[in-house]
């Protein structure tokens, strides 16, 4: 027997796929599936499906998280991924031992130069419309490189609804717009978990099948990129296909 690795392949993203918020929960909490922790105290857990069908997903694929979460915010994650991980909606790859995929790197500065300005002025934007600070918000940085914009309300997620045309302005035809429960985000064209999925691929494939699990529209690129593509009950792109 060879070396090599024929275990299929799992992309996977996580927040609302693998695991959620407490509040997202028909089940109580339990500090053992705990999942990832948050800055803010609204730490995520996994049901005990989750947790069982994690622990399964570990044992027999090749698991690699394909995240919007920052390095530092998939840091805060408790699930042992061993493998490559992708992070920021794209703009990071970061091989097994947690160095930055440097081609990678390099083609996203050059994306995340351009973007820049059209970045700070969406944080102009929300500045400027969120005097009861409805809203918190912030550009995602990797590296000192700004990756992509991201918007959350502090109560009510239909108070994004207000923000999300003016942003749509500012971002123009050069972003690309997320919107799923209390996420509203933009990510300049080229960064995204689609692209990234297929640089990575392109070093790990060989004759892997390869699965794509996601609950947002915005994962369903980088899924339809597999062989296979899985979706969690209620989610997004359920709803989206009519079936709830
Ligand atoms: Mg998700």
């Amino acid at each position: 027997m060879s070396g090599v690795d024929i275990r299929p392949i799992l992309y996977t993203d996580l927040d609302d796929t693998l695991f959620q918020t407490a509040r997202k929960m028909s089940e109580p909490v339990s500090e053992t599936r705990l999942a990832a922790i948050a800055t803010n105290g609204h730490h995520s857990y996994m049901t005990e499906t989750q947790e069982r069908m994690t622990r399964w997903l570990l044992e027999t694929m090749r698991v690699i998280p394909v995240t919007a979460r920052s390095t530092e915010a998939l840091a805060r994650c408790r699930i042992p991924f061993q493998g490559w991980k992708i992070a920021a909606n794209g703009g990071v790859i970061l091989s097994p031992e947690g160095t930055r995929d440097p081609n990678w790197s390099a083609h996203v500065s050059t994306l995340s130069a351009k973007a820049r300005v059209r970045l700070e002025a969406l944080e102009t934007a929300v500045h400027s419309n969120n005097r009861e600070r409805r809203l918190r918000h912030w550009i995602v940085v990797e590296d000192g490189l700004p990756i992509y914009f991201c918007v959350k309300s502090n109560g009510d997620e239909a108070w994004l609804d207000a923000i999300e045309e003016p942003l749509r302005n500012v971002a123009g035809d050069a972003f690309q717009c997320h919107r799923n429960g209390n996420n509203l985000s933009f990510t300049p064209h080229g960064i995204s978990k689609l692209q990234a999925v297929l640089h990575l691929d392109e070093r790990l494939r060989g004759e892997a099948l390869r699965f794509g699990m996601g609950d947002s529209l915005t994962d369903l690129p980088f899924m339809a990129a597999c062989t296979m593509m899985m979706i969690p009950p209620g989610s997004q792109i359920d709803t989206a296909i009519g079936r709830t």
